[in-house]
């Protein structure tokens, strides 16, 4: 179908020192060196050459090279593909250009090398600081590889980017909000804070149908996620995101593009890109259509991925999606008198209380597609 150009392009390296006991991503333990990442490297590239032939990254705003563990690939890969993107597109410093990265496998000259190739913003694995907590999850590194490694990044990239998670077995509400002390004063510009969830087919799974591990708590999850939001406010970062903080300036451009309904395009194994006009919204996964969404699916589904975000959604993009969702006023109300959002500066924002339940305000949203 003729689609609006591609403004976010994702790229999945599936390869990990070894495999934590919570993950489902699509990756496998890998040593380091193996000759499949340089061949799998190799397909990436001519894959971006091919897009970039197509003119489909002619308008790309946001790179996003994530895992797996790209860092575990090694700085010859990753040169070779910020190289091979600097050469398809324009990566120019307007360009945000983020790389993830892992506490064990992040070296200076990888960071010095990425730095040099367009990249500026690294996103660091991190979960912890504390090393029970690292070892209950089954992470690589303990808590000084993680200082260490966000020291060499803030040593050239000022856009750092770290994840940290919340309602792990064991974790007190103490050691967590002492994580969160750390990366205050570390200094980071940008903080994701996930609760754990237990998927299906890892090794937590397994251990908590075989009664060796307790189900994460919800209401101990709730709590961790509030005490952080707290002192991360006290602290000046703005909470844009259910799940993401950042001091002025460094919200991630690419993770708003997905929740703003922005088109992007994945390349590598289990990359979703998501194509669309004005009446069609497609997934496509490995060659397999994911999800096929019609115009009035489509709104539904714009007005759900923005109450992730804090900005919410303005009065005029209601009253545009209304014409597709008649419904959509009714359910905005109810979601006001239940105290999910809140009318605010000519919009609808999410309240805590909504991003708190907020299968119920997204599951509500979704719905007003089918009311
Ligand atoms: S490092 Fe990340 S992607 Fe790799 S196994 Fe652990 S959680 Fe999964």
């Amino acid at each position: 179908m003729g689609h609006d150009p591609y403004r976010a392009l994702y790229i999945h390296v599936p390869f990990c020192v070894s495999h934590c006991a919570y993950c489902d991503f699509t990756t496998c333990a890998m040593e380091a060196g193996a000759p499949v990442i340089d061949e799998y490297f190799e397909q990436l590239i001519s894959r971006i050459r091919e897009l970039s032939r197509a003119g489909e990254l002619a308008h790309i705003e946001t790179v996003y090279i994530g895992g797996g563990t790209p860092t575990h690939a090694g700085a010859k890969n990753l040169a070779s593909l910020l190289y091979a993107l600097g050469v398809s597109m324009r990566l120019s410093p307007e360009v945000e250009c983020s790389v993830e990265a892992n506490p064990e496998s992040l070296t200076e000259r990888l960071v010095n090398d990425m730095w040099a190739l367009g990249a500026n913003r690294l996103s660091i694995g991190v979960q912890s600081f504390d090393d029970d907590v690292l070892r209950t999850l089954g992470r690589a590194h303990d808590g000084k590889d993680a200082h260490r490694a966000i020291a060499i990044a803030q040593g050239r990239f000022d856009n750092v980017s770290i994840d940290l998670m919340c309602g792990v077995p064991g974790q007190t509400p103490k050691s967590f909000e002492q994580d969160v002390r750390t990366a205050i004063d570390l200094g980071v510009a940008h903080i994701s804070i996930y609760p754990l969830t237990i998927e299906e087919h890892t090794l937590f799974a397994r251990m908590v149908r075989a009664g060796q591990l307790e189900e994460p708590d919800e209401d101990v999850q709730a709590d961790m996620m509030e005490a952080s939001a707290r002192l991360l406010r006290q602290a000046g970062y703005e909470r844009y995101e259910v799940a993401s903080y950042a001091r002025e300036g460094y919200q991630s451009r690419h993770n708003t593009a997905y929740w703003s309904g922005v088109p992007y395009v994945g390349v590598g194994t289990s990359a979703t890109t998501m194509t669309q006009n004005a009446q069609r919204r497609m997934r496509v996964q490995d060659g397999q259509v994911v999800d096929d969404l019609d115009a009035v699916e489509m709104a539904a589904e714009d007005m759900m991925l923005a109450m992730r975000m804090a900005r919410g959604v303005s009065f005029a993009e209601v009253e545009r999606a209304a014409l597709l969702l008649p419904r959509l006023n009714a359910v905005l109300d109810r979601a006001c008198a239940q105290g999910l959002i809140v009318r605010e500066d000519g919009r609808f924002k999410p309240t805590e209380w909504g991003w708190l339940c907020g299968n119920e305000l997204y599951g509500a949203l979704l719905d007003s597609a089918t009311l």
